[in-house]
Parts: C-alpha cells; sequence; structure tokens
C-alpha cells in the first residue's frame, strides 16, 4: 500500500494547486483526519473521503467490488469419458504455455539488481520444477481420467490437496511452509488463466452497478470491462494520460485513479460515492455525502443532455473557421458512443485493442473485420488506423507469447515500441496493412505509424506498404485509385525537432501530445508517484507542438492532435492559435470542445497563442490557460 501523500489530480488545465494537496478525509460530525496509513480495518465503518485523479466524468454510487477478492478459480465442472482425451490435451497446451511464460520470466531477471536475482531465481526454477513432471501435473492429469474432471478443476482439486498437505507437514518453519503451499496455488492459477485462455483478471463476475477497486488497473484489464455493469472505477495507481485512463474514459465510466490507500482503506459490502469528474470517492457516506452525491448525478446527466444537442451544430467559430472533431477508438465498442458525439470521424484507431487479452496473434482476417465494422460503423466519414503500438505500459500478454525471442528491455518506453518492433517483424505490419488496405474501398481511410523518430522508419515502412499492396492486387483485391496516405504520429521530441524532414516522408501528421510529453519532461504518463509533473502546458512541449504544426503547415500537410490534449476545452483556444484545424479526442469530450469552438474567434486565439508562447514559466501558461475568456480576446 503507498501510504505518501496523494499526487495532485488536474483540473481542466492538466493541474490544480488544490488537488496537489491531496485530500484524504475521514469525517463523522464534520471532524475530518488525513486517512493516509491506515491499515486494513482501521475505523470501519466512518465516512472516509479520498481524493485521487480525475480521469472519466461521472457519479457512481454503489457497493465497492474489491478485485483482490475476485475468484481465480474456473467453475467447477465434469465431464464424459469421450472428453477425456481432449480434456488432457488442453492441460498439455495450458502447461506448454505456462513453462514459455516461466522461462520469459526468467529470461527478464538478467535485467533486475542482484537481490531481486537472487529472491527470483528459485521461485522461477520451483515454478519450472512443477511444471514437469511433477505430483501437481500427474496428479490432474489422474483426476481427469479417473474421476472425470475438467482439466481447470482436476488442476484445482489437486494444488488444494498438496497444498493441504504441505501445511499439515511436521515443520517448524509454518512461514516457509505456507509459501510453499502458495507457490503450488499460484502455478495452478497460472495453469487456470492458461486453461480458460481468458485474460490475467476476469469481472465477467463482478454484481451489477457495483464500484471496481483495484490497486492497479492495466490497459487490458479496463479493456475487459462492460460499462453496462460497472458503475465506477476506482484505483490507487495510475496517471491522467496513461492507456488504462484513456481506456476507461474511452468506456464512458465514471473513474479516479491514483488514489492513496484505497484499497486498505475499504471492507467487503462498503457503499461508496465516486465522482470521476472531481476525483474523490467517499467509502461509507453518511447521509450528507449521498445526498451530495445524488445532486452532483443529476447534475452531471443535465449537462450531458444539454451538451446533447450541440450534437448536429457544426464546429464552426464565430468567424466562420470550420474545425475537424474527430474521435479516437479504443475498441469496437466504442462506435454508437462515437456517432452519439456527432464526431466526423476516426482520428485514431488504437489497434492495440485486437492483440490484448488473448494468447495467439490476431491473423488478417480478425484485422480486416475489426476494421470493416469500424470503416463501415463511421458511415465513410474517414478512418485514420494506426499499426500496433506496442511497447511500454501497453504490455500485451499475448503479444509477447506471439514474439519470441522477447525482451522488454530495462526501460521498455524508450526501447522496441511501436514502429521500432513493426519494422523488426516486418510481418505483423504486413498483416495490418493488407487488412487496412482491404477496408480501402469501404471508406476514406488513412495509415498511421507510431513511435517514429527518424525518415528512415518512415521509408522503410512504406517500402513494406508497396510490397504490400502489389500482393493485395494480386489477391485480386479491388483497391481505390488513391491508396490510404501513410501518416506520422508526432510523439517524441526527437520527431517533433526533425519534424521538417521527416515531413518529406509522410503524408500526414497526427501529433501525440500524451507521449510528446512524456518524453519531453521525462515524466511518465502513468506514474502516479510524478503525475504531478506531467503537464502538457509544460512550454517546452508546446513549442514542439508548435514546430511540427509549423513544419506540418508549411507543405500544406495535414496536421492533427490526438492526445488527450485535444478533448481539454480550455486547451482548445491555444491549439486553434497554433493553427491546428483538427483535434481528434475521446468522444464524450467532443460536445464540450465543440462548444468551446463555436464561441471562439480566429484572430483572438492567434493572438491568444503568441502570448501564451512568449511565456516560459509553466505555471504562467497555466494561469492564461485558465483566465482565457472566448469572445474577450483576453487572457
Ligand atoms: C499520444 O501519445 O498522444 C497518443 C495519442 O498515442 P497513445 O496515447 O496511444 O500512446
Ligand atoms: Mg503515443
Amino acid at each position: 500500500m503507498k501510504t505518501e501523500a496523494p499526487p495532485g489530480p488536474r483540473g481542466a488545465d492538466g493541474k490544480s494547486a488544490e488537488a496537489r494537496d491531496g485530500k484524504s478525509s475521514e469525517s463523522r460530525d464534520g471532524k475530518s483526519a488525513k486517512a493516509e496509513g491506515r491499515g486494513k480495518g482501521a475505523r470501519r465503518g466512518r465516512e472516509l473521503s479520498i481524493k485521487g485523479i480525475p480521469i472519466s466524468p461521472g457519479v457512481a454510487i454503489g457497493t465497492v467490488y474489491d478485485t483482490a477478492e475476485a475468484p481465480a478459480a474456473a467453475p467447477r465442472r465434469n465431464i464424459t469419458a469421450g472428453q477425456v482425451e481432449a480434456e488432457r490435451a488442453r492441460l498439455n497446451a495450458a502447461i506448454a504455455a505456462s513453462r514459455k511464460q516461466v522461462s520469459k520470466l526468467k529470461a527478464r531477471l538478467a535485467i533486475l539488481p542482484e537481490e531481486a536475482q537472487e529472491e527470483l531465481e528459485p521461485l522461477l526454477d520451483a515454478y519450472s520444477m512443477m511444471l514437469g513432471e511433477s505430483r501437481l501435473i500427474r496428479g490432474a492429469r489422474k483426476r481427469i481420467e479417473a474421476e472425470l474432471l475438467s482439466a481447470e478443476t482436476a488442476v484445482d482439486d489437486e494444488a488444494e490437496a498438496i497444498a493441504n498437505a504441505i501445511l499439515q507437514a511436521r515443520d517448524d518453519d509454518k512461514a516457509g511452509l505456507r509459501r510453499r503451499a502458495g507457490e503450488v496455488h499460484e502455478i495452478a492459477r497460472r495453469l487456470t488463466r492458461n486453461l480458460t485462455e481468458s485474460g490475467f483478471r476476469s469481472f465477467k463476475d463482478v454484481p451489477e452497478g457495483s464500484i471496481l477497486i483495484a490497486e492497479e488497473l492495466t490497459p487490458a484489464d479496463a479493456a475487459l470491462l462492460d460499462p453496462s455493469r460497472i458503475a465506477g472505477v476506482a484505483a490507487a495507481e495510475g496517471g491522467a494520460d496513461g492507456h488504462t485512463a484513456i481506456m476507461l474514459r474511452a468506456l464512458g465510466i465514471p473513474s479516479v485513479l491514483g488514489l492513496p490507500g484505497l484499497t486498505n482503506a475499504l471492507s467487503r459490502g462498503d457503499q461508496a460515492v465516486l465522482d470521476g469528474g472531481a476525483g474523490t470517492i467517499v467509502l461509507r457516506p453518511g447521509a450528507e455525502a449521498l445526498a451530495a452525491g445524488r445532486e452532483a448525478s443529476v447534475a452531471y446527466a443535465k449537462e450531458r443532455t444539454r451538451l446533447g444537442k450541440l450534437r448536429r451544430l457544426p464546429a464552426v467559430t464565430t468567424d466562420g473557421e470550420e474545425m475537424e472533431l474527430q474521435a479516437n477508438l479504443e475498441i469496437p465498442a466504442e462506435l454508437p458512443l462515437i456517432a452519439q458525439a456527432g464526431a466526423q470521424g476516426v482520428g485514431l484507431v488504437r489497434t492495440e485493442f485486437l492483440f490484448m487479452n488473448r494468447q495467439g496473434l490476431p491473423d488478417e482476417e480478425a484485422h480486416y473485420e475489426a476494421y470493416r465494422q469500424i470503416v463501415e460503423g463511421t458511415d465513410g466519414a474517414g478512418v485514420t488506423i494506426r499499426v500496433l503500438d506496442w511497447g511500454g505500459e501497453k504490455d500485451m500478454e499475448a503479444l509477447a507469447e506471439g514474439i519470441e525471442p522477447f525482451h522488454a528491455g530495462p526501460n521498455p518506453a524508450l526501447g522496441l515500441r511501436g514502429i521500432r518492433m513493426l519494422l523488426r517483424r516486418p510481418e505483423l505490419l504486413e498483416v495490418q496493412f493488407a487488412a487496412i488496405l482491404r477496408v480501402a474501398s469501404l471508406g476514406k481511410v488513412r495509415i498511421l505509424l507510431p513511435m517514429v523518430t527518424i525518415p528512415e522508419e518512415v521509408s522503410k515502412a512504406r517500402e513494406i506498404y508497396d510490397r504490400v499492396v502489389k500482393r493485395v492486387r494480386r489477391r485480386g483485391v479491388t483497391l481505390p485509385e488513391k491508396l490510404p496516405p501513410l501518416g506520422v504520429m508526432i510523439e517524441t521530441p526527437g520527431a517533433a525537432l526533425a519534424a521538417d524532414a521527416i515531413a518529406l516522408e509522410a503524408d500526414f501528421f497526427a501529433i501525440g501530445t500524451n507521449d510528446l510529453a512524456m518524453y519531453t519532461l521525462a515524466v511518465d504518463r502513468a506514474e502516479v508517484e510524478v503525475s504531478h509533473l506531467y503537464d502538457p502546458l509544460h512550454p517546452a512541449v508546446l513549442r514542439l507542438i508548435q514546430f511540427a504544426t509549423e513544419a506540418a503547415l508549411r507543405l500544406r500537410m495535414p496536421v492533427s492532435v490526438c492526445g488527450e490534449m485535444a478533448g481539454n476545452p480550455r486547451l482548445v483556444p491555444l491549439l486553434m492559435g497554433l493553427g491546428l484545424r483538427s483535434l481528434s479526442m475521446n468522444a464524450s469530450a467532443i460536445p464540450r470542445v465543440k462548444q468551446m469552438v463555436r464561441a471562439l474567434n480566429v484572430d483572438d486565439c492567434a493572438r491568444f497563442a503568441r502570448r501564451v508562447m512568449e511565456q516560459s514559466d509553466p505555471l504562467r501558461i497555466q494561469e492564461l490557460v485558465m483566465s482565457f475568456v472566448p469572445g474577450e480576446g483576453k487572457g
């Protein structure tokens, strides 16, 4: 559990002084106290309010569901005698998959500090042994046949029997016995996960209307959440612009991350009020907090209805300048939301979803089906498909499985991420290019390359693209006369500063401000401890955006912003003033951004941007941005 002061949650501008103080308070009769450091069970029954990072707006009132309590085992299942062979084969496949995973973990040991290696090595050796001809494996195989049990049930029963025997052994080292029993259960869980081919967590059993609580949620976990069942999400870890946050916003689930001490502060069955816009959670709310939660919920619903009326109105400034407002898409389930929001197409399809929570790699058909659904679901308004951006926090077990030898490197965010990995494994790029080309006749499609830092990466990708075009044509696929353009994400300082050279190789730019801010400021976008330093309004980031935008505009090349900045209405005057006319954001942000665009005038924006760009103090820039009033032309 983290007991440090909470990190600085952000307001509309990306940060707020009040939030930086951290508000964790326990209250009864108006008294309050810091919540940090309280262990589980502390002052049960009292109302406790914790402040974190606002991630996705909306208010949830419900019972908490702690993911740590989620059952790891699959339901018990019997089989018939005729199914024994198939069940044993399933078990063998799961053993092979588990062995591979453990050897991969071992391969990564070398990059850990020596003490960690010393601790982990014997553990992984024990796992490897258990996955050999161990008592666990022999016993599970026997149970499948003798007791007609499914592989999952057989593994579970055998692990339970072995663990019990270990715990009952005559040995004074009780902690050692517990540790060994725990190892048996851990291997059984890994086998079960591989047997069920589910992700490493399942949220299917979460009772409807619950507020999901986790210490940490990965982007792949978030992809498994069903927004119609889960009322809200709260986690102790996570930053505002990490992929988990982006996924939660995409799903429209009210969410707060970076809540210090959260998991230790709650008990099973607690009620909670979560306000995703304010970035707060109140555990065990009293009558007053409940009433305030209900009021906030009604206000949020009214605001949504009001903004919904903007859907059919154009995004045009008061002096007639048109803005293109597109949506980012994380998973195809967002398509109805995107349509509702009145997006002019999709400016960024993050294709990582195709690789999440699965064992094998998706084939061309799987890509094609997903892209077809997206292109058809947006009425041909234009879809920009970004090829796989694997790496950094987007660590997908599935992809790691499909790519051997896998090596994340000492710093995955600076390693084989995005285009670097795709050029190392061109077969992955070829599959995506082919599938994208096949949907090009269904609507306007563009292709986007992630994590480019040098022009050569673009020219190499283009060579592969040309090859795939020929191959697809040979297969008899009809391609449109104008092939999908090949664009580049500008999301590293290197790419931004070399934008003029990269622009010569690219057909368009999409500025990824999330990574651009992360790499410029050396602040991990998903790391709660440094989230107060993550600031897309830092002058260094703004200057890079300006440099890249101007490089594109000089060549009359399309340029857009598709990082989270684009969805913040307060930043629209500045981005427009820098010359940007195309923004892509999470769908739910479109109405508010459109409202802002419709109140602006281009000259005011240009003047405002000049004023901002003269500043070198991030705090002064925050002030200017927060005090800009549309129509008054001043900040
Ligand atoms: C970005 O980095 O701003 C971006 C849009 O890409 P992603 O968030 O998927 O890394
Ligand atoms: Mg990025």
